[in-house]
């Protein structure tokens, strides 16, 4: 049995140009996911494009200037499309959710976002990052054209060191690992240990606030950062496939779930709890 899928966005994700609500539920039960959760974007941070970069012809209403501000969660058509869902696919546990970018930096909306109610699952992510002339903010990847690849990576977890220390309505701390998946291939090679007290400061922090690790399989989540997470008081870890279309929904899970047991964590009985450690 693969565990549930925590982390997944459709075509109510603005940056999800291939996502289908529907399409994605088809595939969880041919998979035969026990369930899985559309945690939709919330991201409040407008980004400085790079000098020449081109956006998709759909996003050109949100630049200005250079500035691309992320368009509102569109909450009426998200919590119809979920609704229709549930009702067409009874025997799969589809969950609700959000997932807030740089939350800490917008309080009173992300407060205002989260009263309006009931999401399931609240996932904090950290996907930004100050400008290189902190003139305004860019996405992370984007600073590794002017910084050294290894500032980039301790930039970002100093980041999600201060989301989880300033923001607590969260359950789950999304892809801890996020700038890898851009790491320059012409560079020195990624190496966890290299980062290792700085993991461990982010992991330290996430378990005295009690939330959950997630391990995203977008880049697979080297299992020595769950290592880590167990030896600094972890307790908890989800799954999450970060898929923006119906393809990729639940990829590399067997190997991440063997990966997860390895590394002293569990599935509960529950086949739709969170894995927790042995
Ligand atoms: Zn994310
Ligand atoms: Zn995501």
């Amino acid at each position: 049995m693969l565990p549930p899928d925590s982390h997944v966005h459709s075509q109510w994700s603005w940056d999800a140009l291939a996502g289908s609500m529907e399409r994605t539920c088809l595939r969880a039960v041919e998979l035969g996911l026990p369930s899985v959760a559309f945690t939709e974007h919330a991201d409040f941070t407008p980004w400085t494009l790079r000098p020449g970069e081109v956006v998709p012809e759909v996003w050109q209403p949100l630049l200005a200037a250079g500035v691309l501000t992320p368009p509102p969660l569109d909450l009426h058509a998200y919590w119809n499309g979920l609704a229709s869902c549930r009702e067409r696919h009874p025997g799969l546990r589809i969950l609700s959710g959000v997932e807030l970018s740089e939350p800490h930096w917008h309080a009173s909306r992300v407060e205002r976002l989260l009263g309006s109610g009931g999401f399931e699952r609240v996932l904090a992510s950290v996907h930004s990052a100050p400008t290189a002339d902190g003139s305004g903010f860019t996405e992370v990847s984007a600073r590794y054209d002017d910084q050294l690849p290894a500032e980039v990576v301790r930039a970002y977890l100093a980041e999600t060191v201060r989301l989880i220390e300033q923001f607590d309505a969260f359950e789950i701390l999304a892809h801890i690992d996020y700038p890898v998946r851009y790491w320059p291939a012409d560079r020195k090679p990624y190496d966890p240990y290299d980062f290792e007290d700085e993991y461990r400061h982010v992991l330290r922090t996430l378990a005295a606030a009690d939330k959950v690790l997630e391990v995203n399989t977008r880049v697979p989540l080297h299992s020595q950062v769950l290592t880590w997470w167990r030896q600094e008081g972890g307790q908890a870890i989800s799954f999450a496939s970060d898929a923006h279309d119906p393809a990729t929904l639940g990829r590399g899970f067997s190997d991440a779930a063997q990966m997860a047991e390895a590394s002293g964590f569990r599935p509960s009985h529950d086949p739709h709890a969170f894995w927790s450690r042995g």
